[in-house]
C-alpha cells in the first residue's frame, strides 16, 4: 500500500480532507480520499458490461478513422477497454489491438479478441507476453483514466507503450463539467471515479509524461490527443 497520500497531479502530500474527497492544496485538484478501497475494485470487477449497440459500434468506428488520422501505424493498447467497441473497430480495420479490462464481463463482448486482450488492473499487469514498451501507436484510455488508483503511474505506463510519436488518447468528463449534469450525475459516478480533475489537470499529467497536446475537443466528454515527444 501507498506512502501518506499524495496528489496524483503534483506529487503534493498537501491534501485538505473532507471525506470521501480530498483536494490538493497546491492545484486544487480533487480526487476521492479513499482510492485504494476494496469496495471500488469490487465494483469494477464485477459490473455489468452490455454488448455494444449500432450507434455505440459507429461512434467507436469514428474514434478509430480520427486515430488513424494521427498515427501512421496501426498498434492500439486500451486501458480499461470496456464493451471492446474501440478495439473491435480497430481489428476490423487491420489494426493490431491489445488491451486491459477489470471487469470479467468485458470478455464476452470481444470473443475474437480474447488471445490479446486481458482481465487485470493496468497497475499492476505482468509481462508474460513480454516487455511491450515502445510497441503502439496509440494508447486510449476512454473514461478510465479517472479510475486508476494512480492517474500519475497509469500515464507512465501509457508513455512507456508508445513508440516514438505515437499518441495517447484520453476522454473524460471533467469535475465542472460534471457538476453541470446534475448532482445525480456525479453522484452516480461517485463509486467508480478516482479523480475527479478539471481538464488543467488533465494537461498537466499529459505534458508531466513528455506528451504534447495535439487536441482538445469537448463533447460528451472532453478529448485530448497527446503525442510522445
Ligand atoms: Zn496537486
Amino acid at each position: 500500500m501507498p506512502d501518506a497520500p499524495r496528489c496524483p497531479i503534483c506529487d503534493s502530500h498537501d491534501l485538505r480532507t473532507e471525506p470521501p474527497f480530498a483536494s490538493c492544496l497546491a492545484c486544487e485538484c480533487v480526487q476521492q480520499s479513499w482510492p485504494f478501497d476494496a469496495r471500488r475494485r469490487d465494483i469494477l470487477s464485477r459490473q455489468a458490461i452490455a454488448a455494444p449497440n449500432s450507434e455505440r459500434i459507429e461512434s467507436a468506428r469514428r474514434i478509430v478513422d480520427m486515430l488513424q488520422s494521427h498515427v501512421h501505424g496501426r498498434r492500439i493498447y486500451e486501458v480499461g477497454f470496456g464493451d471492446g467497441a474501440v478495439l473491435s473497430a480497430a481489428a476490423l480495420k487491420s489494426w493490431q489491438v491489445a488491451g486491459i479490462e477489470l471487469a470479467q464481463a468485458s470478455l464476452a463482448c470481444v470473443p475474437d479478441l480474447a488471445a490479446t486482450v486481458e482481465i487485470g488492473d493496468f497497475l499492476s499487469r505482468d509481462h508474460e507476453h513480454g516487455d511491450d514498451a515502445g510497441s503502439y501507436d496509440v494508447v486510449l484510455f476512454s473514461y478510465s483514466l479517472e479510475q486508476m488508483d494512480d492517474a500519475n503511474a497509469a500515464m507512465e505506463g501509457a508513455a512507456e507503450l508508445l513508440s516514438h510519436g505515437g499518441i495517447v488518447y484520453v476522454e473524460l468528463v471533467p469535475l465542472s463539467d460534471l457538476n453541470g449534469r446534475g448532482p445525480e450525475r456525479a453522484r452516480n459516478e461517485l463509486p467508480q471515479r478516482v479523480l475527479f480533475p478539471e481538464a488543467e489537470h488533465v494537461r498537466e499529467l499529459l505534458w508531466r509524461h513528455g506528451l504534447t497536446i495535439e487536441d482538445e475537443t469537448t463533447g460528451v466528454g472532453w478529448r485530448w490527443i497527446a503525442r510522445s515527444r
